[in-house]
């Protein structure tokens, strides 16, 4: 790709193995090449976006006001002044050649040089990695859609381990069913304004979200006697819409649904203030849109108490009494909801109090995470920080790179990969945790994750989805879509965070072998922890996919559940990450679900899992790895044929519920292993939702073209004027094209919704 340059700096300067290996490595990743073309930062996007609706489908997306002035920018027009000039024609020789390069100027910055004007033979760091996490500089502030409020105060929560275990809620039968009063009988407290949602879509982002000073909270208090609780939700993460109250200490509870969108109300984290100690308050969510919920098996809501923060350095626990999960029963014939209801006693007067559907972990707490890695002399050696891409709203998505120096090329070259990945379900905060508990072990100094080091690169993107986890959706992105159903989509603009991170894999792929591709989720259904693996049918391969979960259930016994897992390949979950990297050639490709509730397994049993417990499976997949790879093949072989004798266990079962005897010798192993399985598939599951909701009405004109533009096909063309029609037409063809794979989506989602 850039060969006369590529093979000097090679063969000359670059004598130390690390060196060369990176250099190898991180080229596929525009370590070399700064592609800043696919970091949309201008205006002229915007304009281009605007007045063309055709750039809608391949150009940027979204206006980026108050973006951070880019250093890169300033340092290409620089360059030239201070690059040596046999370098520099060198440079202008190859670019004329090559296609890939748009521009020399990109590449070279990438060399060091001295103070005479030569090139020294290091690689720079990149630095747009790091302009973010320098030891002063302040963190990249989250941005915001402009439509949303957000409180200017720095919410911190302390890390805590509670320490007896909670147990689930256990039903006394008494619990009570609060008729649903509505905003008529009771009193608003709170309430967000102008929240967009379905028939809207996402087109500016700025820090700080809505300009100007926002809008007071829905009351004041009287005076000390007033007992009002005060909501407030305007912060990352936050997800409350409204706060009815329908008694003194009872209140009815709005969750927003994801932006963009009328659905997916599930997660919710709000701040309560003027607490009361010696009262019971009940709060009940009026919204919710699944039928089944962990609330019905004993899960309790979390609450944190700020004073008790303080004082007693106590944090996130499992509190509420009386809790139902049930189906409001509305006369009017609209949509069904679901109703969770809790009471609660505070521990203090006067106090700041949280609740939240699980613990939360925002995208400035992943910031602040890398910062101290990047800070770190010994672990920024090897993990290196990457932008894989922006988001829609222009937040930073993150790539790390985690490996140790190799002592010769062949052994670098012989590294595999592990690519590993969590929220792209924004709600799903689950998946942060364990992924902190993984990053915490392979970056320590033990010598297990020494030797993984040693033997693996590591890919990690550790928030898919850092617009949704900030604006506290459940989801979606600010397409107003489910990512985890697009992930074989082309348009990069539309769903840049997944689309660079299969690009990612898949150059990744072309480099090394991809041992293992695993996406973290939340489930809201099951407890315990599992995998959605892949079924391969290669013979060769057979049963092979399910050798690390067996391996991590056994390495996990009371966290992990083997029997929840499930290896089918559904229709509607072509277009999962785990679907396509698995199609992309990675046989070992999962999707972990971790439940919000707790456990039912061995000493854990009846009790909910605390952030220790997520970040620990973090520790046993790395554990699993080793067991997985070691060389002697004992422990692979084992689980092997217990996953054989499992398997006929199930086939016998089958067999005799179908009332059959079971004759097959040895050919039993022929059986498709999708008919012997449980059809009732334990995902927690959306289906694609199509097309971005900014192309919808763009998709419906075009497709109106498309079928004006053939019903007039056979006309001849005879004058100017219809020259210049059919120059038009081919335009609009071309946008077709473009369109094209949308446009199935399209119709696909037409369809379905049809039924
Ligand atoms: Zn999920």
């Amino acid at each position: 790709m850039f060969p006369a340059l590529e093979t000097e700096v090679k063969q000359e300067s670059l004598p130390d193995p690390y060196e060369d290996f990176m250099y190898h490595h991180l080229q596929y990743y525009g370590y070399f090449k700064g592609h800043r073309g696919s970091l949309p930062t201008s205006a002229t996007h915007q304009h281009v976006w605007k007045n063309n609706p055709r750039y809608l489908l391949s150009g940027s997306f979204g206006e980026r006001q108050g973006m951070v002035p880019d250093p890169l920018q300033k340092e290409k027009l620089l360059w030239p002044t201070c690059i040596s000039s046999p370098v520099h024609r060198q440079i202008e020789a190859v670019s004329r050649d090559s296609l890939m390069l748009s521009s020399p100027l990109l590449k070279s910055r990438q060399l060091l040089h001295d103070e005479f004007g030569e090139v020294s033979p290091c690689l720079r760091e990149p630095r747009d990695l790091f302009t973010f996490f320098s030891s002063s500089g302040p963190l990249q502030a989250p941005r915001w859609p402009i439509e949303c409020e957000v409180i200017k105060e720095n919410l911190h929560h302390i890390e805590w381990v509670p320490p007896q275990p909670e147990y689930f809620y256990q039903p006394t039968g008494n619990e009570k069913l609060p008729e649903i009063v509505g905003e008529e009988k009771g009193t608003v407290v709170f309430q967000l304004d102008s929240v967009p949602t379905g028939g809207s879509y996402f087109t500016s982002s700025r820090v700080g979200g809505k300009r100007g000073i926002i809008k007071e909270l829905a009351v004041t208090l009287q005076g000390p006697e007033d007992k009002t609780l005060l909501f407030e939700s305007r912060f990352e993460s936050g997800n409350l819409q409204k706060a009815v109250r329908v008694d003194t200490y009872e209140y009815e509870l709005t969750l927003r649904t994801d932006l963009y969108t009328n659905k997916h109300t599930q997660w919710f984290y709000f701040r309560v203030q003027n607490t009361r100690k010696d009262a019971t308050y009940r709060f009940t969510i009026v919204n919710l849109l699944k039928p089944k919920s962990l609330y019905t098996i004993g899960m309790k809501p979390l609450m944190y108490s700020q004073l008790d923060a303080k004082t007693h350095n106590i944090g996130w626990r499992r509190e509420g009494n009386e809790i139902r999960y049930y189906k409001n029963n509305r006369d009017d014939g609209q949509q069904a909801f679901y109703c969770l209801t809790w009471t609660i006693q505070f521990p203090h007067d006067q106090d700041t109090c949280f609740f939240a559907h699980f613990y939360p972990y925002t995208y400035t707490d992943l910031q602040c995470y890398l910062l101290s890695v990047a800070n770190n002399p010994v672990q920024s050696r090897f993990c290196k920080l990457r932008t894989l891409c922006r988001s829609l709203a222009g937040n930073t998505v993150y790539l790390l790179t985690i490996t140790n120096p190799s002592r010769t090329p062949q052994e670098a070259a012989a590294k595999k990969a592990v690519v590993l990945s969590a929220r792209v379900h924004p709600g799903e905060s689950n998946g942060s945790w364990i992924m902190k508990g993984f990053l915490d072990f392979i970056l320590s100094n033990s010598p297990d994750a020494q030797l993984l080091r040693d033997i693996f690169v590591f890919k990690v993107v550790p928030m898919l989805n850092p617009d949704g986890v900030i604006v506290g959706n459940y989801r979606c992105s600010l397409a107003g879509r489910d990512l985890n159903r697009h992930y074989k989509t082309i348009l990069k603009e539309s769903f840049p965070c997944i689309w660079y991170t299969r690009n990612m894999i898949k150059r990744l792929l072309e480099e090394r072998e991809v041992l293992l591709y695993c996406d973290f989720h939340g489930h809201s259904r099951k407890n315990n922890i599992f995998l959605y693996g892949c079924n391969n049918n290669d013979r060769k391969y057979w049963l092979h996919e399910r050798v690390f979960p067996l391996m991590l259930s056994k390495n996990a016994p009371d966290k992990f559940s083997f029997h929840s897992c499930n290896f089918k390949v559904q229709k509607c979950k072509e277009g999962t990450g785990r679907v396509v990297m698995w199609r992309m050639g990675i046989l070992n490709s999962y999707t972990m679900e971790s439940t919000f509730g707790g456990s039912t397994l061995g000493n854990k049993r009846d009790t909910h899992f605390t952030t220790e417990d997520l970040k620990s499976l973090g520790y046993h997949v790395c554990d699993t790895l080793l067991d997985f790879c070691d060389p002697d093949r004992t422990k692979f072989m084992q689980c092997l044929t217990e996953l054989k004798e499992l398997l006929q266990q199930e086939i016998h079962k089958k067999f005799n519920e179908l009332g059959q005897d079971m004759d097959l010798e040895g050919s039993w192993s022929d059986i498709c292993l999708s008919d012997i399985e449980s059809s009732t598939s334990g995902s927690d599951s959306s289906l694609s939702d199509g097309l971005p909701v900014h192309l919808l009405n763009v998709a419906d004109e075009l497709n109106q073209k498309k079928k004006m533009y053939k019903k007039k096909k056979k006309k001849l063309l005879q004058t100017r004027k219809q020259r210049n029609e059919q120059y038009q037409k081919n335009n609009w063809m071309q946008e077709l094209k473009l369109t094209e794979d949308a446009l199935k989506f399209r119709e696909c989602q037409f369809f379905s919704d049809e039924k």
